[in-house]
């Protein structure tokens, strides 16, 4: 009897014992062997390798020739680094000399040779190999490169498009390389996180499936069965589901996601997600984990990150910034004056307030007459009118503190100055005043009030800390919103799998447009890095939402509707956004820059000049005829 029950106590306090050095170690595994680059391959060493500690061996490198200086030296070039060679004058190595003097820039080449200190004052300090160099041996050449398109160092500067052409040579770029393999280091972190930490379960799901009702526009993949088609999925969010109810319980996934909206410099018709499901969790679980998560697989060049992050409701959000993805690393918050103007009884802003929904609001932007020219100002303004239909009025604080604007000839001296404590203007700064509809207030202001920031950066002002980190969850979002196109009806803010907020699940069923919902929201800096909810796991609740109120058929979700019938735990997720973490993480303004081989803007591959045109034999079993008759000409000469 004593054994078994001292195994059980030993089960028992184990993982406790783990769990506890985990966190004696700031929640790190202890720093893991180097990793052997040199494994299985024709070279001994890295060209980023030899230091003065190798000098006297013999090494063979391979590497692609970066340049060649007067048939005497040659720099050679791999994924870790430069390393000199000194290229042999002597009679007996005659053919090497002819070979390396002969071979193009960027022909892969194979040397062997001794390791050698440089002769002193000609160290390069510049390069972690400056203190040596190879005397070559032998050489061979793997492979001649004939005229580049361009120089390799000089790709960033060519376009993009060009770029994107000769992908693989772009690939070359320290740039390229530095970003792939971060982002390599971090979703390693992650896996060991998420599945030696936390015990989570790596599934692949599949990406034919059909049809998902709500949310992004899906790319559709013909079938041999006449008119069926398959879609790739926006997100593996039903799997992810289905498999909580399958009783996989923690489940993640470096997941390939699909979505038809072209590209921007943040978008991508295919794109990854660290894709997270559990069961029995609750918000503050999802959000302790993802804190966790990004703790530990933080890359240690980009400092470290303070847990826990601070978290803000979509009204607050909205109200102060305008956005549901506030950058909060810079004030110039949106400032209510509804009242100071109802009370002073200013005409024109009498009327909007009257409305429902009626406001007038404010931002403040410093020193706004030193940095902001007047063309700023109307470009400002002008935009505001193009995007949100929202005029906007400035006011200026002169040298004198008085006010200059439209508006002053309606206050009195005593109201201009409580305008100005209530905005908290000093002398030279602009305020932006709107007033209207709430939600179209605060999208206008917030939008200017980035791109105020913008111009005042660009004008000189430090506003934003490059360095800095400020990670924020967006919490409360409402369930629904008024669709873009019918704002008569309403449309899921996440997606419709999301539970109401425990407190209004009444609500749902009397008045669903009030409901807050249980999805948050993930911000770096401004940006939307994930998000994620609890999930209805209850069928008549999700079947209500699908048809009562989304007004969508639920026939295309009966197999989820069914499983949710046969025992579904309470569960709940999140993703995030792969390359939008690691753009922000490297300071890239676009996520092409971490994707190995990415589309254009318009969604094409232009390396391999996807998508293609195939011939009508090819779509015969597809039963899809092609009437455009471009199409069929293309496709004859292809
Ligand atoms: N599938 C969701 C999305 O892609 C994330 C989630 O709710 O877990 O946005």
């Amino acid at each position: 009897m004593a054994v078994p029950s001292v195994l059980r106590l030993l089960h028992r306090v184990l993982p406790r014992l783990g769990a506890q050095q985990a966190r004696l170690s700031g929640g790190q595994l202890p720093p893991a062997r180097a990793p052997d680059i040199n494994s299985f391959v024709a070279r001994t060493n890295t060209c980023g390798e030899l230091r003065a500690a190798h000098v006297g061996q013999e090494v063979t490198l391979c590497g692609w020739i970066q340049y060649q200086r007067q048939g005497l030296f040659l720099v050679l070039r791999d994924f870790q680094g430069l390393t000199q060679l000194v290229i042999p004058q002597d009679e007996a190595h005659s053919h090497v000399r002819k070979l390396l003097s002969n071979a193009p820039v960027e022909s892969v080449v194979r040397v062997t040779g001794i390791v050698s200190s440089r002769p002193p004052g000609q160290e390069n300090v510049k390069m972690p190999t400056g203190d040596i160099e190879v005397k070559v041996e032998t050489a061979e050449v793997l492979s001649f490169c004939k005229k580049l398109p361009f120089e390799i160092k000089d790709f960033i500067k060519k376009s993009e498009a060009l770029r994107m052409q000769y992908r693989y040579l772009d690939l070359r770029s320290s740039r390229l390389q530095h970003n792939l393999r971060l982002r390599s280091r971090v979703v390693m972190r992650m896996r060991e996180y998420l599945c030696n930490h936390h015990g989570f379960v790596d599934v692949e799901t599949p990406t034919l499936f059909k049809r998902t009702p709500g949310g992004a526009k899906e790319f559709l993949v013909p079938s041999r069965e006449v008119g069926k088609f398959y879609s790739l999925p926006q997100s593996p969010q039903q799997f992810k589901q289905l498999l909580m109810i399958g009783g996989l319980d923690r489940y993640f996934q470096v997941a390939r996601c699909y979505r038809d909206e072209g590209s921007r410099p943040d978008r991508q018709p295919e794109f990854t997600q660290i894709d997270i499901e559990m069961s029995f969790v609750d918000q503050a679980g999802i959000q302790s984990l993802i804190e966790g998560l990004l703790q530990y697989s933080w890359p240690e060049e980009r400092g470290p990150i303070t847990t826990p992050f601070p978290s803000m409701t979509y009204e607050e959000a909205l109200a102060a910034y305008g956005t549901d993805k506030p950058d909060t690393r810079f004030g110039m918050k949106i400032v209510d004056i509804s009242d100071a103007l109802r009370r002073w009884d200013v005409r024109f802003v009498q009327n909007v307030l009257s409305y429902p929904h009626g406001t007038a609001k404010a931002i403040c932007v410093p020193q706004g007459v030193r940095y902001l020219k007047n063309k700023d100002l109307e470009s400002l303004k002008e935009a505001a009118k193009c995007q949100f239909n929202q005029e906007i009025v400035d006011v200026i604080c002169r040298p004198d503190g008085s006010l200059k604007s439209l508006l002053t000839k309606f206050l009195g001296e005593e109201q201009q100055s409580e305008l100005k404590q209530v905005l908290n203007m000093q002398v030279d700064d602009v305020v932006l005043l709107a007033a209207g509809e709430h939600k179209q207030v605060c999208s206008a202001l917030g939008s200017l009030r980035l791109e105020s920031a913008d111009l005042l950066e660009a004008a000189g002002m430090v506003l934003r800390d490059p360095a800095a980190l400020h990670f924020l969850w967006v919490v409360d979002f409402p369930l629904f919103l008024p669709k873009e196109e019918n704002p008569t009806e309403l449309e899921s803010a996440h997606h419709p799998f999301t539970a109401p907020h425990p407190l209004d699940t009444d609500l749902l069923y009397s008045d669903p447009a009030k409901v807050r919902s249980q999805h948050y929201d993930l911000v770096l800096n401004g940006n939307e890095i994930g998000g994620g909810s609890i999930r209805i796991h209850d069928a008549e609740q999700q079947r209500f939402v699908l048809e009562k109120v989304l007004k969508e058929d639920s026939e295309v979700l009966s197999h989820l509707l069914e499983a949710l019938e046969f025992g579904a735990p309470p569960h709940g997720g999140i993703a995030l956004g792969l390359d939008r973490l690691i753009s922000l993480i490297v300071g890239s303004p676009s996520i092409r820059d971490v994707i190995a081989f990415p589309k254009s803007f318009k969604g094409r591959d232009l390396m391999g000049n996807a998508p293609d045109y195939v011939t009508p034999e090819e779509l015969e079993p597809y039963h899809i005829h092609v009437s455009w008759p471009v199409a069929e000409t293309e496709a004859k000469k292809n």
